[in-house]
């Protein structure tokens, strides 16, 4: 299908080829399962500050409604393409399903770099990319979220975009929005929180000390920010890496990753921290440590460096860190590396979304306490179910999450049956 023609596309596609294979899927089932079922693209002219008028490629890809509405991020990337926005849709749906919620994976964005833009520019994409999106979505149809590159200010543009459309206040039209406008409390933390709450579950499991462990965190966004100063200050783990877009840090006396969030706080990236030796990028993924967590972009563990990693855990924060080659090489060495693939690992920003979403239709409040406990709940049940069946079928962790995601979506397919 070459509207989505993408490496990253291909990727998710040969990713779901081994679970179809796995679990034997009829192969009239699996295109069904495996293509997005609709995809819009539109093109955004914006007025820019200096004067002129650019415009920008925006996507959105539903990728099934067999569960219910669809739910996924929006990302604002340079390289954006409308298959990179298919796969991260696939990979929502079986992450969705995964945990239990009600809900097809979805994804878009818009392919700009929004640090290149001024606050008034990104307002301006924002707003037309909601604007254009309007017959698409809808609360009950297809719910966005943040991503890479977006953030609660421009959830809170979306919102308004679509409500100033409608006549009153939409509020369940996104989520991961600034509490003022019903967002959730501890939704900005909650994708890192969950990474940290499964990385602990795995050192229990492995019988790992935390207070003489160390970390590595690729990323020092939303999701690897928050992952590392939870890991650091409240686990106790010591952490010896931590990269962004502009730096990559290694210090084995440990990184204060406080100090490193303030200072990103005020210059915007790691650039000019000099707590650490720097060191290129890739080369920080290979160094010792007990603890790795790709909290950045897809395709950074590759059959190049996957023999090559030194962690006792690999927590993937990050959506499609790790290549399928890669895998083949991770699944030999499954008792070195302990696995928390992706669509388990990550999976707390969409859970809390969710709650989001519900608090939203009902006009609920809920504690951060009430959020945080039932976030641990589920990510707790999806933890132990992926490791009994991993064992009991002596598959790997990813195999094991991504069948119990793509046995649900095909089970209701079989059961709602094909119309006409
Ligand atoms: N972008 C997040 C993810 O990849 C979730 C987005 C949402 O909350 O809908 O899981």
């Amino acid at each position: 299908m070459h509207i989505y023609d993408d490496e990253v596309f291909k990727m998710a596609c040969d990713q779901f080829q081994v679970i179809a294979d796995y679990l034997n899927i009829d192969k009239n089932d699996r295109d069904r399962l495996m293509y997005p079922k609709r995809a819009m693209a539109v093109t955004l002219p914006v007025h820019m500050d200096d004067g002129t008028t650019q415009t920008f490629q925006g996507y959105r890809v539903q990728h099934h409604l067999t569960l219910g509405p669809t739910k996924g991020g929006t990302r604002f990337a340079p390289n954006l393409s409308m298959g990179e926005t298919a796969a991260l849709a696939m990979w929502m749906s079986w992450k969705c399903a995964l945990n239990d919620l009600p809900y097809g994976g979805a994804k878009g964005g818009v392919a700009c770099d929004p640090t290149k833009l001024s606050h008034r520019e990104l307002e301006a994409v924002s707003r037309r990319y909601m604007q254009e999106m309007i017959p698409f979505v809808g609360p009950k149809t297809d719910i966005m979220g943040p991503d890479m590159g977006t953030n609660e200010q421009v959830m809170a543009w979306f919102m308004d975009t679509y409500s100033v459309y409608q006549g009153y206040s939409v509020n369940e039209i996104v989520t991961g929005k600034p509490v003022s406008v019903g967002g959730t409390v501890g939704r900005r933390e909650s994708t890192g929180r969950g990474v940290v709450y499964l990385i602990e579950r795995a050192m229990d499991m492995l019988k790992m000390n935390p207070e003489k462990s160390t970390a590595i965190i690729q990323g020092f966004g939303n999701v690897g920010s928050v992952a590392a100063l939870s890991l650091g200050l409240k686990s106790g783990v010591k952490i010896v890496g931590i990269s962004d877009h502009t730096a990559a840090l290694y210090n084995p006396k440990g990184i204060d990753v406080k100090a490193a969030e303030l200072h990103v706080q005020k210059k915007g990236n790691l650039r000019a921290f000099d707590q650490g030796d720097r060191i290129d990028p890739n080369e920080l993924l290979e160094m010792p440590c007990d603890i790795l967590a790709p909290c950045a972009i897809d395709r950074v563990i590759t059959e190049k460096n996957a023999d090559k990693i030194k962690c006792r855990i690999l927590a993937e924060g990050a959506n499609g860190p790790t290549s399928p080659e890669a895998d083949l090489h991770l699944n030999k060495r499954w008792d070195e590396v302990f696995v928390i693939p992706d669509i388990l690992c990550n999976a707390g920003g969409v859970i809390v979304s969710y709650f989001e979403w519900v608090q939203g239709l009902q006009a609920f409040l809920w504690t951060e306490t009430e959020v945080t406990d039932k976030l641990f709940r589920i990510l707790e049940s999806s933890f132990t179910r992926v490791i009994r069946r991993a064992k009991e079928h002596k598959v790997s962790h990813r195999t094991a999450a991504m069948a119990i995601g793509v046995e649900r979506v095909m089970k209701a397919k079989h059961q709602r049956g094909l119309f006409p």
